[in-house]
């Protein structure tokens, strides 16, 4: 049975970064079957039994969001018929514990993936009828106007599927391309690539950059950052 770091084991359970769970630890709050340990490099399995404030770690367990910059290249599933890497696999390699995804990004989507180890919680960001803003900054092959951008604000069908208002702002032109920054509030498949198709762009890169209160903010790119209850509390 493989072993690990004390510290490791209470951050990958939701609790806490490592970094914290190493405070905790060296303060005495943590014990292993009923003993009280203060080194973080103690090595533990699953077989043993962690207390945090004297509780075990699962009862600590409470509703945790993470944030992920979610870079191009990897695919929001849990296994991919066609053997393309997926985020799970990264996140694994990165110690975080199961999680479910609020939404989903395509694989060359990159940017802001809202993370939670709560169903309850997954759903009511995915509600439609909640309609978080999503922020986006797209970079598009072609050139377009802001009047024409303008009048997305009025939704528009694409393909007989309807969209509903989106804001646009056309940021500047890069040589072929235009960066301009998007705000939707669903999230239908494909829906930046078919309105922004519409027009007569080809979406070369997007990004997400918010979700509902919930930032992209500085997060580096293969990043995750857990948020903390307080937080979520304010927030949600
Ligand atoms: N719109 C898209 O076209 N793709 C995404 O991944 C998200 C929104």
């Amino acid at each position: 049975e493989s072993a690990d770091r004390l510290a490791k084991v209470i951050a990958r359970a939701g609790l806490c970064s490592r970094r914290d769970a190493e405070g905790w630890i060296a303060d005495g709050r943590v014990s292993v079957n009923g003993k009280k340990v203060v080194t973080p490099a103690f090595n533990v399995t699953s077989r043993d039994k962690i207390e945090v404030d004297g509780l075990p770690l699962a009862a600590r367990q409470g509703t945790r969001i993470w944030l992920y910059h979610k870079p191009a290249g990897l695919v929001v599933t849990e296994k991919d018929p066609e053997g393309r890497p997926t985020i799970f696999e990264a996140l694994d390699r990165m110690g975080l514990p199961r999680v479910l995804t609020v939404g989903r990004l395509d694989i060359n989507t990159e940017g802001l993936l809202l993370l939670t180890n709560d169903g309850g919680l997954k759903r009511v960001l995915e509600l439609p009828s909640t309609g978080w803003l999503r922020r986006y900054r797209v970079r598009a092959y072609g050139s377009v106007t802001q009047v024409q951008l303008d009048a997305l604000k009025q939704g528009i069908t694409v393909d007989g599927i309807q969209y509903g208002p989106i804001t646009a702002t056309l940021e500047r032109e890069q040589g072929s391309n235009v960066w301009i920054v998007l705000g939707l509030r669903e999230g239908k498949n494909r829906e930046v690539k078919n309105v922004l198709g519409s027009l007569g762009l080809e979406v070369n890169r997007l990004i997400r950059v918010s979700y509902g209160p919930f930032q992209l903010g500085e997060l580096a790119e293969g990043g995750v950052e857990m948020v903390k209850a307080r937080m979520l509390r304010d927030q949600l």
